[in-house]
């Protein structure tokens, strides 16, 4: 029972997919593919099991070890304290042009990282990402509804009178870009995936720039840093 509750967290990543019944042989086999994409050991058969059979204790458990993380703790880039300020800084004064794309992997995927940031805590991704519109059904696209039969009528309540509501989000091609050269770069593909869930999230619900909120661009940035200086060291 290997490091079971990194495990349930992937069965639980598959089960609200809702791809598979848990029962499937197909759920495991996504669930460990994803494992493997974050170079984590597989679930075994019997830990499979285990988990169906114990989903209530393990849930709790989980949560519990959720909250002590302490986000306050995660030192930030963007307010000049991140954990490896220092050398990520240092790449950008005397390692990324001006203008262009860096020729060197580890560079790029810092400036990359660095827009990615700029993005979020700069303009709350409103040039990231964009969003399909779909015809507000409330008003049927007219932005006000008809309150009395007198004829009175009020915005609608459901699109602000915008007569379109968000539908599905999308990084846009620049910024999927940036995304792709640091996940290429630093592998660690559940905490890009982290930041991008963050980028498509339905406008509605705005950013609140809390700990745990940029922790999701603290967090890939530190492990991009590692990298970085992991390579520097062994070259
Ligand atoms: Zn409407």
């Amino acid at each position: 029972m290997e490091n079971i509750l990194s495990k349930f967290e992937s069965y639980r990543l598959v089960q609200r997919s809702g791809e598979f019944n848990m029962f499937d042989p197909r759920a495991r086999e996504l669930a460990n593919e994803l494992r493997l994409s974050d170079n984590e050991g597989s679930i075994s058969k019997d830990e499979w099991v285990y988990i169906i059979k114990n989903y209530a204790k393990l849930e709790t458990e989980y949560e519990q070890t959720k909250n002590k993380i302490d986000y306050e703790s995660i030192g930030d880039y963007w307010e000049g304290n991140g954990k490896y300020q220092e050398a990520y800084d240092n790449i950008w004064e005397t390692q990324v042009p001006p203008k262009d794309e860096s020729p060197i992997e580890y560079v790029e995927a810092v400036r990359c990282m660095g827009r990615l940031i700029y993005e979020y805590y700069n303009n709350g991704n409103c040039n990231s990402v964009e969003f399909d519109q779909e015809e507000c059904e409330h008003c049927d696209g007219v932005g006000y509804e008809e309150l009395s039969e007198d004829g009175d009528s009020e915005v609608c309540s459901f699109c602000d009178g915008d007569c379109y509501i968000d539908g599905d989000a999308y990084v846009n091609e620049y910024y999927a870009d940036c995304l792709n050269k640091v996940r290429n770069y630093t592998r660690a593909y559940k905490l890009v995936r982290e930041v991008e869930k963050l980028m498509t999230r339905k406008r509605k619900s705005a950013y609140t720039y809390s700990a745990q909120e940029r922790s999701a661009y603290n967090l890939l940035c530190d492990s991009l840093m590692e990298r970085v200086l992991l390579i520097k060291k062994s070259n």
